[in-house]
């Protein structure tokens, strides 16, 4: 009836090359799959539907975000089919072309500066308060704060896995940004795994520049790990409430060239133009063989969190890489100018 029943139900792929010399099998849950492409939809759409069950989302009503691009997308979709106005709060890191998908697909957008501190009443968390106070009626999605968050990856992405793999599945490996997406799916993995006399081992993906895996190892939120980084989507500058640590067994710290590299390889070596998150999952995935996580028995599935599109001028741009000083691995891509 409507791009709304398209939400979710992603396809779990094997990885024929990439994954070659590490003992075990890897599949990748490929979110881009979703007609928003993103594993952002679920969020989305979950959230919208309870608040409408609640009574809070009134017909015609605002909806209001911070966003790095992927749950404003998602969110702006979402509210065409059921007639809210969107509005987005989003960085200065956020891409061009992700601003200009936000806004082609209806959405008001905020663009705020990366570089202030969370409490910065210029930063996307305050202005988009803000907004959703100067909005009566409007409701404040609050990602990073809300519990739906994960629930909806608790209902879906959780019993997706489960059922996809045969409850086969020994571990997870996803990236934590708000954390939805990790805790929700670890909770119902595990809750499933324990009910069948197994394990899954949770392994979180973080940025060099974030407080969560320092914060997952000693409960201190240090100030001292925070700087800026190039990753859209991954780790964080404070604590997410909607991440559960507790399900999460350790985190990986990857480079944004690293990842960089890794998400070109995913696209030349398995055919599967994915965004730069799902390149930083794979590096951690080559960083955790190399420590000897996994052996012949380890069944790895790995949340490929969004599409490539969204990353022409980032990612796959020559350019960008360059000055971004990545030159340590030139394109293999060529091209002939006649
Ligand atoms: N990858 C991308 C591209 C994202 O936009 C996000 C969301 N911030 C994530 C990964 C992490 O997902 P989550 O917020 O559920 O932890």
């Amino acid at each position: 009836q409507s791009v709304l029943e398209l939400i979710g139900n992603t396809p779990l792929i094997k990885l024929q090359n990439i994954t070659k010399s590490i003992p075990g099998a890897f599949y990748a849950k490929v979110e881009a799959f979703n007609p928003g492409h993103s594993a952002k939809d679920r969020i989305a759409l979950y959230i919208i539907e309870q608040a409408e069950r609640e009574g809070i989302l009134q017909p015609g009503a605002t909806i209001v975000e911070t966003t790095s691009g992927n749950t404003g997308f998602s969110l702006a979709m979402v509210s065409i089919i059921k007639g809210y106005k969107c509005i987005v709060a989003v960085t200065s890191k956020s891409s061009p072309d992700k601003i200009d998908m936000l806004r082609s697909m209806g959405a008001k957008v905020y663009v705020c500066p990366c570089d202030v501190a969370a409490d910065d009443e210029r930063s996307y968390y305050s202005v988009a308060k803000r907004l959703h106070q100067e909005n009566p009626g409007s409701v404040y999605i609050n990602q990073y704060f809300n519990e739906l968050n994960s629930a909806a990856h608790y209902h879906s992405t959780g019993p997706e896995i489960w059922e996809q793999t045969n409850g086969t599945i020994t571990h997870l490996i996803a990236c934590s940004g708000t954390g939805g997406t990790i805790s929700g799916t670890a909770k119902y993995l595990k809750e499933q795994a324990e009910k069948s006399g197994t394990t899954v081992r949770i392994l979180g993906v973080d940025a060099y520049g974030s407080v969560l895996k320092k914060y997952h190892e000693t409960k201190e939120f240090d100030t001292n790990e925070i700087y800026p980084y190039r990753i859209e989507g991954l780790g964080k500058n404070l604590i997410p409430s909607a991440t559960n640590f507790d399900v999460i067994d350790s985190f990986t710290k990857v480079t944004d060239e690293e990842s960089a590299y890794s998400a070109r390889e995913i696209a030349t070596q398995e055919g599967l133009f994915v965004g730069y998150t799902s390149g930083a999952v794979m590096q951690a995935i080559k960083q955790l063989a190399e420590a000897g996580e996994f052996d012949e028995n380890s069944r790895v599935v790995a949340i490929f969190p969004d599409h490539g599109s969204r990353y022409m001028s980032k990612v796959f741009s020559d350019q960008w890489m360059t000055e971004q000083g990545f030159t340590a691995n030139p394109s293999d891509q060529s091209i002939e100018y006649i």
